[in-house]
């Protein structure tokens, strides 16, 4: 199933593939089946402040 390969991302709020998870949370899911996380881009943005 595709959609096991998709989490969501909480800060762009974009379900997005697991390639490209930055951070994935274990204690959160979105509609049950994705898990929150937190994709590269956005990682890479709150890191450069
Ligand atoms: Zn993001």
């Amino acid at each position: 199933m595709e959609q096991s390969v998709l989490f969501f991302c909480v800060k762009c709020n974009q379900l997005k593939t697991m390639e490209q998870a930055g951070i994935l949370f274990r204690t959160g899911y979105y509609r049950v089946l994705y898990p929150l996380g937190c994709c590269v881009q956005c990682e890479h943005l709150s890191r450069a402040i």
